[in-house]
C-alpha cells in the first residue's frame, strides 16, 4: 500500500502501537519483528483487542481486510512517521549526545510547553522505533516536537535525522559513552556530529554551548544560536551546585531542583532554547524551578542523616567523572559508591582505572567500588573498598552522616543499595 493511502487510514486511528499489551481502541498495530518474537503472530490478537488495522509483512497472517500487508513493517513505520511529520509541518527539535539527552529533553519540554503545544519523546524511546512512534504521536495541535535520538554506532543519528527531519538540533556533549560500538572517542564525535551534518546540509539551526570546543569547531559553517560564555547570544551564568544548581538568566536568579554541576549545561540549553522560542524570562524561571527529576536520574534522597545523590540510572566515563568531581565539592563527609561502567569494549580496563585514579586524587572520604571491572583496578589508598559484587559485605550502616554518591551502569542497578542504609 502507498504511504499516502496508509496515512489516510492512520489519521482515522487512535495511535500507532507496537505492543498488544497496550492496545487501545482503534490503534494501528505494527507487527514488528525482534530477535525472539514475530509481531505478525500477534496481528489477529491486536485486532481482537480493538486495533483498527494491523500492519503485517508475512502473507500467511492476512486474515481480514483490516490486516494490511506491506513489504517490511519496520520500514513502513519509519516512512509513515516521516510522511506524518511532513504532513503536520510541526517544528522539530532533535537532541543527541553522550550524556544528558533525556534530562535536557525534559527540561526543554518543561519550558516550551508553557507557551506551545508540545510532544516530546516519552521516557527514553530514542531509537529507530521510538523516534517514529514519537513522531506519530504528534497531532495537528502539536506546535513543537522534541525528539531524543540515541545511538551506539555510526550512521544511526543520520538515519534518525532523515526520519524526523529536524529544524533544530542540540548535541549535549561528546563523551565517552558506547565506545565499543562507535570505535573510540573520535568515533563518538563523528557519529554524533551526523546531526550537525544533517542540519547544515538542510540550512537548519543548531544550538551551541560555547563552553564546548567540539561544538564550536563542528558548527563553524552553521546557523547557530549560542549560550555558555559572555560571547553567546544569550546571557546565562553558573552560580553554584551545592547541591542544587543555581544559575542566572539575564541576571535573574534561577534555583533549580537538579543536582550536579553537569546539569547546569542541561538547564542552560533548555533556557537558551526557551529564549530562542520567545518565552519570557519569568516563565522560563518558573518552569525550570518547578522541574524535579525522576527515574534515578540525579535525585537527592534523604535517609537518616545522609544526603544521598542517587544517580544509579546509568554511567559512562564522562558522566562518572562529572559526578565524582561534583561530589568532591560537597561539604561534610563524602562517600562514593560506584558500580561498573558497561559497553566500553577494549577500553574497559583503562577507563575503570582512570576513574579509580581520579577518585584517589580527590578529597573524598570513602570510596566503595562494586563490580568486576572496578574490582580489578589497582588501588592503593585505604579509603577504598572494593567488591566484585555486593551482597552486604560492607556494613553500609556504619557510614557516618555523609553526602553519598551512588552511581553505576543500569545493569548494576545500584538503587538496590538503598534499603541497606
Ligand atoms: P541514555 O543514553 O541512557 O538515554 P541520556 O543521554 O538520556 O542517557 P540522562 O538520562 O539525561 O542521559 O542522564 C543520565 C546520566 O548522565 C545522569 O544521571 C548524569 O549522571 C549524567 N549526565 C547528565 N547530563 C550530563 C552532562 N551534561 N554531562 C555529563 N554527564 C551528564
Ligand atoms: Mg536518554
Amino acid at each position: 500500500m502507498e504511504i499516502a493511502k496508509l496515512h489516510q487510514l492512520f489519521l482515522n486511528c487512535n495511535a500507532a502501537n507496537t505492543d498488544t499489551r497496550k492496545i487501545k481502541l482503534n490503534d494501528m498495530f505494527f507487527s514488528l519483528k525482534g530477535e525472539n518474537f514475530n509481531g505478525n503472530k500477534y496481528a489477529a490478537q491486536a485486532l481482537d483487542l480493538g486495533a483498527k488495522y494491523a500492519i503485517i509483512d508475512e502473507p500467511e497472517f492476512k486474515t481480514t481486510d483490516k490486516t494490511i500487508l506491506v513489504e517490511n513493517v519496520l520500514k513502513t513505520l519509519q516512512n509513515l512517521a516521516t510522511y506524518h511529520r511532513n504532513y503536520l509541518k510541526t517544528t522539530i527539535i532533535a537532541l543527541t549526545g553522550s550524556n544528558g539527552k533525556t534530562t535536557t529533553k525534559e527540561l526543554i519540554n518543561t519550558v516550551l510547553k508553557q507557551k506551545y503545544n508540545t510532544t516530546a519523546t516519552i521516557g527514553n524511546l530514542n531509537n529507530h522505533i521510538g523516534v517514529p512512534l514519537t513522531l506519530l504521536s504528534m497531532t495537528k495541535k502539536t506546535e513543537v516536537g522534541i525528539i531524543e535520538m540515541g545511538a551506539n554506532h555510526q550512521k544511526e543519528i543520520d538515519f534518525l535525522c532523515n526520519i524526523a527531519q529536524p529544524d533544530f538540533g542540540y548535541i549535549t556533549n561528546f563523551g565517552k559513552a558506547h565506545l565499543e560500538g562507535f570505535g573510540g572517542v573520535e568515533g563518538v564525535i563523528k557519529g554524533k556530529a551526523e546531526m550537525y551534518n544533517y542540519l547544515i546540509k538542510n540550512d537548519k539551526t543548531i544550538f551551541v554551548n560555547l563552553k564546548d570546543p567540539i561544538q564550536i569547531e563542528k558548527t563553524r559553517n552553521a546557523n547557530t544560536f549560542s549560550f555558555g560564555t559572555n560571547k553567546a547570544n544569550i546571557n546565562i551564568k553558573f552560580i553554584k551546585a551545592s547541591p542544587f544548581v543555581f544559575c542566572t538568566l539575564d541576571e535573574i536568579l534561577i534555583k533549580s531542583k537538579l543536582i550536579g554541576a553537569y546539569n547546569y549545561n542541561n538547564i542552560a540549553a533548555a533556557m537558551a532554547i526557551g529564549k530562542y522560542f520567545k518565552l519570557e524570562n519569568d516563565i522560563i524561571k518558573k518552569a525550570i524551578e518547578n522541574y524535579t527529576p525522576t527515574n534515578n536520574r540525579s535525585q537527592i534522597v534523604k535517609i537518616d542523616s545522609h544526603n544521598i545523590i542517587l544517580d544509579a540510572y546509568n554511567a559512562n566515563p564522562t558522566s562518572m567523572q562529572a559526578a565524582i568531581l561534583n561530589l568532591e565539592k560537597q561539604s561534610g563527609n563524602t562517600v562514593a559508591i560506584l558500580g561498573d561502567m558497561f559497553e566500553l569494549g577494549d577500553e574497559a580496563k583503562a577507563e575503570h582505572q582512570n576513574i579509580a585514579n581520579l577518585a584517589e586524587s580527590l578529597d573524598i572520604d570513602l570510596v566503595i567500588f562494586i563490580g568486576e571491572n572496578f574490582y580489578r583496578a589497582e588501588i592503593k589508598s585505604i579509603k577504598f573498598k572494593s567488591f566484585d559484587d555486593f551482597k552486604n559485605e560492607y556494613d553500609i550502616k556504619s557510614i557516618k552522616p555523609s553526602t553519598i554518591l551512588i552511581k553505576g551502569s543500569r545493569g548494576m542497578a545500584l538503587e538496590r543499595i538503598l534499603p541497606l542504609f
